[in-house]
């Protein structure tokens, strides 16, 4: 048995696609460690991964279905390309009595369906279908052919070598993690911000990310938290480089000295400045958010511009459009929901004025925080700032 790796969206970067298809087969590789024997090689574009046990086939596809950049794969018998394809008919006609079998079925209907991706083989795509399907027909008792609503859809490609499969797995899609630049995720242990996370990351961004603590008013729990949701990240993004900013006394300092229906946008604007400070210095090139329109008071698009503008850099909120079910549903596909459901508070539920700006003016907001020392908070919360990687 081998695995055959199709690579949605690479054919498209020209010349880069070799430094694609390098960062595709790394990031393959590390997912499949649990496997040494496994062997990773490239054929055009496919990846084989050859070596696995059949008891090792779900472990190590479940592993591949966290891969950004893969777009699907197959279970394959790979066999050798003879004129009359045979050994390919052979192995099909297998699979359809497997199938067969193991579905308890009399009698189902069957479709071929054919890519012959090597041009230089003589017939046709449908000369196959049709020559595989004739010789399924005369082989598997019970089976009939269905072109449009098939039981069974039986694959056979026509490559270096040849290979026959039944089913097409879906891969997490997206790029090859790192192959599209880095960006400071603002992390809190809310259900969004890790699934604004994965979005990006899934576009092949190395992740950093910022998490704003505000000791004793947040509690330990809630930055342990945290640092295991960027575990759970990790998994699939790759190793994330996690700071921790304290962040206690620009929020006192706010309470005491802000109006209070400005509280929660001064205090944004803090955590916007800071994170730009560190991506900055850390070299992201944007800023990333788990806001959607209107979810809350410092969400609506007033708020937001007043909150953005303050950053030196572009801040991506890949869940703009996003329902709150949708986002939920996103965050249990990706592991990170249970983890954020754990009750612990977060910096910005302490304080939080009753009635706060839905629709807030820049200049007000921005004289209300003048009586700030604003940049000297600023660089003592960067210089604060505990910095670590966070590995699955
Ligand atoms: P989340 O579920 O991500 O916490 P939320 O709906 O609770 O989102 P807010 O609390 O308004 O929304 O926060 C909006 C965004 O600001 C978050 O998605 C996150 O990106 C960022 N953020 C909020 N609090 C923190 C924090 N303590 N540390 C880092 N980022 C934060
Ligand atoms: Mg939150």
């Amino acid at each position: 048995m081998v695995l055959l790796l199709r690579y949605g969206e690479i054919h498209l970067k020209g010349l880069n696609r070799p430094h694609f298809e390098k960062l595709l087969r790394d990031a393959v590789r590390r997912a499949l460690t649990p496997y040494p024997q496994a062997k990773v090689s490239r054929g055009t574009g496919r990846f084989y991964v050859t070596g696995l046990e059949d008891s090792e086939l779900p472990g190590a596809e479940a592993a591949l279905r966290r891969v950004f950049g893969l777009h699907s794969f197959s279970e394959a018998v790979e066999t050798e390309k003879t004129d009359d394809l045979l050994p390919l008919k052979e192995a099909l006609a297998e699979m359809a009595r497997e199938w067969m079998r193991r579905e308890g079925r009399e009698t189902a209907t069957f479709k071929v369906e054919t890519k012959r991706a090597d041009k230089r083989f003589p017939a046709t795509s449908m000369q196959i279908s049709a020559d595989i399907g004739g010789y399924v027909l005369e082989h598997v008792p019970g089976m009939t052919v269905d072109v449009h609503d098939p039981d069974l859809r039986l694959y056979a490609e026509v490559r270096e070598k040849c290979y026959g499969y039944t089913g097409i797995i879906p891969g997490a899609g997206g790029l090859p993690p790192r192959s599209s630049g880095r960006a400071m995720l603002l992390l809190s242990g809310g259900i969004d911000s890790p699934a604004a996370g994965y979005l990006i990351a899934k576009r092949g961004v190395e992740l950093h990310a910022v998490h704003f603590h505000s000791f004793p008013f947040t509690s330990e729990q809630a930055r342990q938290k945290v640092v295991d949701l960027a575990r759970i990240l990790s998994s699939m993004t790759g190793p994330i480089t996690l700071n921790v900013v304290p962040f206690t006394e620009i929020q006192t300092k706010i309470h005491t000295d802000c109006p209070p229906e400005m509280m929660v946008l001064i205090m944004r604007r803090f955590m916007m400045r800071i994170a730009a400070a560190l991506a900055g210095a850390q070299e992201c090139a944007a800023l990333v958010t788990g806001e959607s329109i209107g979810q809350v008071a410092s969400q609506t698009l007033a708020s937001l511009r007043v909150t953005d503008c303050v950053a030196d850099m572009p801040v991506f909120r890949p869940l703009i459009g996003f329902d709150k079910l949708d986002i939920i549903a996103l965050a249990e596909s990706i592991g990170t929901y249970e983890t954020s459901i754990l009750p612990y508070e977060d910096c910005c539920t302490v304080f939080v004025p009753k009635h706060p700006l839905t629709n807030p003016h820049e200049d007000r907001i921005a004289k209300a925080e003048s009586v700030l020392p604003i940049d000297e908070l600023v660089q003592k919360a960067v210089a604060g700032t505990e910095t670590f990687r966070v590995t699955p």
